[in-house]
């Protein structure tokens, strides 16, 4: 039984969910204690615990203490059956978290799955459905699994809401190199809105374009969703280039003005765009769990974040493989297997 401290490193719902796959992935029962213990409110909320009862069902898991506020679980995994499945977030938690939980044990098996997941689309500390589907499956698609990924309806906190779709075609994961991002090909930005004032999203633009100002004007666009996906709003910039891509995003929300959301988001692409790393800070957190089931492979990233340090240190106690960021003269960090 691996033995966990949920505190440890990061401390937040990340590590519950790389327990989980890399347990279904490998057999080995894990117990996580002290489970979201760097955060404020300590314990499996909703859309962690959605995560939870996911991977038991498609895993034929048995879990004791998987209840909502519970700081410990012991999870035994069994069998991962592919199949077609149905998970809601009863709130607007995040249906991208629930996919990062499944999708690795789902993608290794014999056998195609389709997904349908309900909940959050567009939510603050997650990845967006954008970001899944173009920055971290792109990358996913190289090493050897076929998943594709439809937005049925968008869904944004405190509403939820919305719907993903996966269709998942196994393979085995092959290691690759994703160390030259290439030219830059296009940009965009798009601020996404629903029910809310049409002003909001000029302001976005406005302040976005103001830094990114070799932007073209064309690259730049408003998109308005039907009033009943709202109340929400979502500003997302794209650099697609020749090897992958990177989304920034910035999430309305109350008390936050359109400039500075859209400021923070233009300035952290600015950087990006300066760096000549692969891949973004969250894009790097979450190759680090494909690329150590792959068994190596390597990628740049910028400056490796605490999600991505934490990862590596729940990887290495489920498969012993040590992942390392190498930092480089340019900056950049490349992170490989020691
Ligand atoms: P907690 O409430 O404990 O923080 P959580 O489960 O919501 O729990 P984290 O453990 O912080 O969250 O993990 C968040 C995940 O979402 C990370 O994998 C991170 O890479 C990803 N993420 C956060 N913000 C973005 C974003 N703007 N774009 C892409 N991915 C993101």
């Amino acid at each position: 039984m691996i033995i966990i401290d949920g505190a440890e490193g990061e401390g937040g719902g990340q590590v519950v969910r790389n327990a989980l796959a890399l347990s279904l992935v490998t057999g080995q029962p894990f117990r996580i204690s002290n489970i979201r213990g760097g955060r404020d409110k300590p314990g499996l909320m909703r859309q962690h615990l959605t995560a939870v009862e996911a991977a038991l069902t498609i895993g034929g898991a048995v879990c004791e203490g998987a209840s909502v506020g519970s700081t410990e679980i012991a999870f035994t995994p069994g069998r991962v059956a592919p199949g077609e499945y149905q998970f809601a977030v009863g709130t607007a938690g995040s249906t991208s978290l629930v996919l990062q939980t499944v999708l690795m044990p789902l993608l290794l098996a014999g056998e195609p799955s389709r997904l349908v997941l309900e909940g959050g689309t567009h939510n603050m500390m997650a990845p967006p459905f954008d970001f899944i589907e173009r920055a971290f499956l792109s990358v996913i698609n190289r090493m050897g699994p076929q998943v594709s990924a439809r937005l049925t309806r968008h869904g944004f906190f405190p509403r939820g809401g919305g719907q993903i779709e996966v269709d998942i075609v196994p393979g085995k994961l092959s290691p690759i190199e994703c160390i030259d991002r290439g030219p830059l090909q296009s940009v965009s930005a798009t601020a996404m809105f629903a029910a809310l004032p049409f002003d909001i999203a000029e302001r976005e633009i406005k302040a976005a374009r103001a830094i990114l100002s070799d932007w073209p004007e064309n690259a730049f666009a408003v998109r308005q969703l039907p009033e009943e996906q709202g109340p929400g709003n979502a500003f997302l910039l794209e650099a697609v280039f020749e090897n992958g891509c990177e989304i920034v995003t910035g999430f309305g929300k109350l008390g936050v003005s359109a400039e500075s959301l859209a400021k923070t988001a233009a300035q952290r692409m600015a950087g990006f765009l300066a760096s000549d790393a692969f891949a973004g800070p969250y894009v790097a957190d979450q190759l680090l769990l494909p690329f150590a089931l792959a068994g190596g492979g390597s990628f740049t990233t910028v400056k490796p974040s605490q999600h991505a340090r934490t990862a590596a240190d729940v990887i290495e106690r489920f498969t012993g493989q040590r992942w390392v960021f190498d930092q480089q003269p340019n900056g950049s960090h490349l992170v490989r297997r020691a």
